[in-house]
């Protein structure tokens, strides 16, 4: 039983290159994930088919995309992955990306912890945990500017979610944020904030999860010029008095 639910399992994954050794680490991460959501509340999804698809195979998405071609080439290329609570969608790409670096940021502590253990079970080199708030870790030279890609998925609202996200961007690289068909009453006030912060909405991509378990949207942000210097604002403003 366990063996044919595996084989389904690794077909939704298969399109993603997922070979032997990258399917062990996903066993591994789905075992952790509930183990350790006995303790701690990581996700309200822990059956195995659901989290297979609702979690890895979306977080996989942007694999697909041809926006994504272009971090995996570039030089120095890295990833930011902002609020990525028990790990979504960083380290199902960090797993399949094992050559680019990934940096997985949290407000929330607890989180990393968890985190810290997969990380460590997995034998991933490529993936940096830190722990703060999106609004202060813009503010480090080291992080502000630098990423070829930023992911976000089920953060916050768009508008909300640009300014917590762009500043972590280079000049040419992407924001993706993860979202359901409901972004569509986001886009409006979300291209105002692009604007602001010296980016631009570039497409919304539409894709249904395997099974009929959910439509999706992929919002596409190229940043187009630097942030300028006062986003983010200070840690809660952007929530508060969102842009856009
Ligand atoms: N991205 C994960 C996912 O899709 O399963 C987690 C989503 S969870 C609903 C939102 C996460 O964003 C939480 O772990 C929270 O701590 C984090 N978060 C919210 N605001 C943040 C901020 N300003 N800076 C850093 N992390 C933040």
């Amino acid at each position: 039983m366990r063996e044919a639910a595996s084989a389904g399992e690794r077909a939704w994954l298969a399109e993603f290159a997922v070979d032997d050794e990258r399917w062990r680490k996903f066993e591994v991460y789905y075992e952790r994930l509930v183990a350790w959501n006995q303790q701690l509340n990581l996700t309200s999804i822990t059956e195995r088919r659901e989290v297979f698809i609702k979690h890895f195979a979306d977080s996989l998405a942007v694999v697909r995309l041809p926006e994504w071609r272009f971090v995996v080439h570039a030089p120095g290329a890295g990833v930011m992955d902002v609020g990525t609570g028990a790990g979504f969608p960083g380290l199902p790409l960090a797993i399949c990306h094992p050559d680019i670096p990934f940096v997985l940021a949290d407000a929330q502590a607890k989180r990393l912890r968890f985190l810290a253990d997969v990380v460590a079970a997995l034998g991933l080199h490529n993936v940096r945990l830190v722990h703060g708030r999106a609004e202060d870790l813009a503010r480090d030279p080291a992080m502000r500017g630098r990423f070829a890609a930023v992911t976000a998925r089920a953060v916050a609202r768009l508008n909300v979610l640009l300014e917590l996200t762009v500043p972590f961007c280079r000049v040419g690289g992407f924001v993706f944020a993860y979202k359901g068909p409901g972004v569509e009453e986001e886009l409006a006030e979300g291209e105002r904030a692009a604007g602001v912060l010296g980016a631009k909405l570039a497409r919304i991509v539409p894709w249904e999860l395997p099974e009929g378990m959910g439509s999706r949207r992929m919002v596409v942000t190229v940043q187009e010029r630097p942030v300028p210097a006062k986003y983010p604002r200070k840690a809660g403003t952007p929530q508060r008095a969102p842009l856009g």
